[in-house]
């Protein structure tokens, strides 16, 4: 029998690619980088592979007829059109879970960064500066006020890590989680007004797109610190260089951003920012995790097995 064929819409890296060409034709970015051959093939792709930065829009599937699933590395999917997939009836899965640790992990280094100024420090020995005396102080973390936007598997991941700083803990979410311990806040707004630093990850797409604009950085206030590990849609990008440039937040821990990777100038030059090139996930332990569970949904939906771990809207 004829191996399956499928469409890898990113660079994807080996320990994925190589193991699915056990079991499928992979076409590899060919919609990007040889129409001819893509002509040919559309008719006969089965299945879309990609990145959590992947865009798979409706224009896509539209010229793939035969589509039947889109597996996605990683666990924002907020680069699919999820709503044309479900039209056809095209199954969309993800890899939630096993990169909680990674992007919690993250997000506190991130804090403790911008905090504590390790980047400058680095810099600080690293240029000689060090004998004409010490650094300036910096920002104490541990008992101070966490808010995180966004509490669900790695916001709590995150939340439990913050606990053994010894900080408080609030967030808001759609929904207030009773069965946690930690204050809620109706909005983005609210909770700003009341922490020190403040966490970022939702997903991102139009629900929460500029969520974080000038009000919310205005409230989150001088003393405080914004650490995005999100997605960049999700804070009002141009609102937040302003609020750096001009003292309205003390700094910010940038993992993400809108137009990735392209990221603004102005961030460039600004020393309260500590910058990084979307690492949430990016250990080997994690992206070999998530690379064997995109792999096993592909491998399940062939089998005619229940997916692993399909989107929430096609479950
Ligand atoms: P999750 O378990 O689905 O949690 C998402 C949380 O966001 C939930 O608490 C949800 O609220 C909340 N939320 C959704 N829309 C919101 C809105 N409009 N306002 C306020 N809160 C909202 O997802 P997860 O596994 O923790 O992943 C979260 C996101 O992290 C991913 O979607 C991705 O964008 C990002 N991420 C980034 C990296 C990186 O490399 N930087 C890596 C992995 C993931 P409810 O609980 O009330 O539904």
């Amino acid at each position: 029998m004829s191996k399956p064929e499928i469409l890898a819409v990113a660079k994807l890296p080996p320990y994925l690619i190589e193991p699915l060409r056990e079991i499928f034709v992979v076409h590899e970015q060919i919609h990007q980088t040889d129409p001819a051959a893509f002509a040919a093939a559309a008719g006969r792709i089965r299945a879309i592979v990609g990145s959590g930065e992947s865009k798979v829009p409706r224009s896509l599937m539209a010229q793939l007829p035969a589509l039947e699933m889109i597996s996605i590395m990683g666990v924002g999917y907020d680069g699919v059109d999820v709503t044309a997939a479900l039209e056809r009836n095209i199954r969309v899965t993800h890899t939630p879970g096993v990169l909680n640790d990674d992007v919690a992990d993250l997000a506190i280094g991130l804090m403790l960064s911008v905090a504590r100024r390790i980047p400058q420090a680095d810099q600080y020995v690293r240029s000689g500066r060090w004998p004409e005396g010490p650094m300036p102080l910096a920002r104490k973390v541990s008992g101070e006020r966490l808010g995180i936007v966004g509490l669900g598997r790695i916001g709590q991941a995150i939340a439990t890590r913050a606990e053994a700083f010894g900080m408080s803990v609030a967030y808001t979410a759609r929904s207030r989680k009773a069965e946690l311990p930690y204050a809620y806040y109706p909005s983005a707004q609210a909770l700003a007004a009341e922490v020190d630093f403040l966490v970022l990850i939702t997903p991102g797409g139009a629900g929460t797109r500029k969520l974080i604009n000038a009000d919310v950085l205005k409230a989150l206030g001088p003393q405080g610190y914004l650490i995005n590990v999100a997605r960049g849609s999700v804070v009002d990008e141009a609102a937040l260089v302003e609020a750096l440039q001009q003292g309205v937040i003390a700094g910010a821990a940038l993992d993400v951003f809108e137009n990735e990777p392209v990221v603004p100038s102005a961030l460039w030059t600004l020393d309260n920012v500590v910058l990084a090139p979307h690492i949430g996930s990016a250990t080997r332990q994690t992206r070999g995790a998530m690379a064997d569970l995109a792999a096993s949904n592909l491998r399940a939906h062939f089998a005619g097995e229940p997916l692993l771990t399909p989107v929430p809207e096609c479950q």
